[in-house]
């Protein structure tokens, strides 16, 4: 099997305007010869310039949610192939503040992730406990019935990225154990391997989320099954973002 390709992800949340796209061409130039793939992922607004910003350089483009359906009365909403189209190749899905705020169950996750699919796009799915589920010592049920009810049966190491995101650690500052980051990654592992097969469940790549940040980084990124990270708050500033991209 290939060695899997690191990932830098950065995840913009509801952030950023055109101004913000001037900071790319320098991130670009500045991690041409990074030793990870970097993948942007703005707010669907921005995905077409980001997209232009970035042909040519080693910045990959992403959306952050899409409708399961391709087309038709759903207004507001944005379907896989119009990111594609946009010129994204990867989109997030089922993150917790979606399953949050927009009442995203497993099933709609997995709905959206065959969309994403179909139209060429590989999808980022997240995964996460919320503080009270680790505290009555629920993680590894919780993200077992997440993967189960999330990922649909065509899973490639191409087309799906997996990201676990304590939901208690995002943009809070707090960072599980890397002991913790570890049992939990090393779960996802299992579980895609049993459900995938070996040779599947091996290839795909697994990030870590929540409250990475360049003094950490290295340190998250050591742990066995961490292949990179899904960023927040530290995707906005350049110089932030960098220092993780370095640290892979
Ligand atoms: C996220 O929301 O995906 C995330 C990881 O946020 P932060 O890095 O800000 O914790």
């Amino acid at each position: 099997m290939a060695e899997r390709q690191k990932l830098a992800a950065g995840n913009w949340k509801m952030n950023g305007t055109s101004a913000e796209l001037a900071e790319v061409a320098a991130l670009a130039e500045t991690h041409a010869n990074a030793g990870c793939e970097i993948l942007l992922c703005p707010p669907a607004t921005l995905v077409e310039r980001l997209a232009q910003k970035a042909d040519g350089t080693a910045i990959a483009v992403g959306g952050q949610d899409c409708h399961w359906e391709e087309s038709g009365a759903h207004t507001g909403d944005v379907s896989a192939g119009m990111l594609k189209d946009a010129g994204a190749s990867f989109v997030i899905l089922g993150h917790s503040e979606r399953r949050a705020d927009h009442g995203e169950t497993d099933e709609v996750v997995r709905n959206k992730t065959k969309a994403a699919w179909a139209a060429g796009l590989t999808a980022i799915v997240c995964v996460g406990e919320t503080l009270s589920e680790r505290e009555a010592s629920n993680t590894i049920d919780i993200i077992k019935g997440q993967l189960a009810g999330s990922l649909p049966t065509q899973a490639t190491g191409l087309n799906l990225v997996v990201a676990y995101e304590p939901v208690w650690a995002i943009g809070t500052g707090k960072v599980p154990t890397t002991d913790q980051i570890s049992e939990v990654h090393g779960v996802i592992r299992a579980q895609l391997e049993k459900r995938f097969g070996p040779g599947v469940g091996r290839s795909v790549r697994l990030l870590y989320g929540g409250s990475v940040k360049p003094g950490n980084a290295a340190e998250i990124f050591a742990v066995e099954n961490v292949d990179g990270a899904l960023v927040g708050g530290a995707s906005l500033k350049a110089a932030d973002f960098g220092g993780i991209i370095e640290a892979l």
